[in-house]
């Protein structure tokens, strides 16, 4: 049988989400998508028009399907802990069953279970912000959607994870260096988010034999990435200084999720993989 991936933070063909579905599924796996509740409707809308079907070719020249896409809010585990203007709120109302736990659930019993989960959702309100202006509600935030969130799909499809599945999230340099312009504690969030990757390594390998890896990005132009305001400039220092001088492609990106998720990588866990034409290995810019 082939495996069946869930990949969360897809809502347009430009992000890494939609690259690392496309090698999954040129891999020959099952796609299953969780869309934030409210990109769904154009996005199933651009799907179904065809909008995406340049992008959708696989190597052998067939197009991806995706089996089904859910809505997804991250920041909300039940529906206890909606707040009533969200509820309410038109966009998301027209929706049901979007809270991580509901979406677990719904996988179940459509499918049983999966083989790969994939976390490649990030938010912070305000992310254009220096950490030093930053407010305790928009740091807060910044965890909640982007390192919360992980640890609370990895809870919820950890036990419908097949044994020897594996767990991939995205992650970025400024958790451990100092990158000006990625405010808002989202270089919280991802050092958060690296960290964790160890703990639930540990934790989901001992009780399920589920691997968990966090791929250290280089910068691409997503419409999240075009949201801070500063990737161009981040792309061109990257083509200037990083070993290999070529702009980053999502699908190599994609490329090296799809053997994460493989049994190529049977006995990697608990790593952060860099996928930035190794300039995370440069002292100084040259
Ligand atoms: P993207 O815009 O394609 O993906 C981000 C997705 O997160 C969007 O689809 C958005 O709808 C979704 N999202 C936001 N809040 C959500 C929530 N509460 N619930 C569910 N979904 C939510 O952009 P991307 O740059 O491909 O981002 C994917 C991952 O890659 C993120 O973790 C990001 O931090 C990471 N990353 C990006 C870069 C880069 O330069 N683009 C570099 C390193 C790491």
């Amino acid at each position: 049988r082939g495996k069946r991936a869930f990949i969360a933070g897809i809502a347009d063909d430009n992000g890494y989400g939609w690259a690392i579905a496309k090698s999954l599924a040129a891999a020959g796996a099952e796609i299953l998508v969780g869309t934030w509740v409210p990109a769904l409707n154009i996005f199933e809308t651009s799907l179904r028009r065809g909008k995406f079907d340049e992008s959708r070719v696989l190597p052998d020249g067939s197009l991806m399907e995706i089996t089904k896409v859910y809505p997804l809010d991250a920041v909300y585990d039940t529906p206890e802990d909606v707040p009533e203007d969200v509820k309410s709120n038109k966009r998301y109302a027209g929706s049901s069953k979007w809270t991580v736990k509901e979406v677990a659930e719904s996988v179940k019993e459509d499918f049983g279970s999966i083989d790969i989960l994939v976390h490649s959702l990030a938010n912070g309100p305000e992310v254009s912000k220096p950490l030093l202006e930053t407010s305790r509600y928009g740091y807060l935030a910044a965890v909640s959607a982007s390192s919360y969130s992980y640890v609370s799909l990895l809870k919820h499809f950890v036990p419908i994870m097949n044994p020897g599945g594996a767990s991939i999230s995205l992650t970025y340099i400024a958790a451990e260096r100092i990158i000006p312009g990625y405010g808002g504690g989202m270089s919280s969030a991802k050092a958060a988010l690296e960290s964790d990757t160890k703990v639930l390594a540990f934790e989901a390998g001992r009780k399920h034999r589920v691997r968990v890896n966090t791929i250290s990005a280089g910068p691409l132009r997503s419409r999240a990435a075009k949201a801070i305001g500063f990737i161009d400039m981040m792309i061109d220092y990257s083509s200037e200084n990083a070993p290999l001088q070529k702009e980053l492609s999502a699908e190599e990106v994609g490329n090296a999720a799809a053997f994460l998720a493989s049994p190529l990588a049977s006995a990697i866990t608990g790593t952060v993989l860099y996928v930035d034409n190794g300039l995370n290995a440069m002292g100084v810019g040259v």
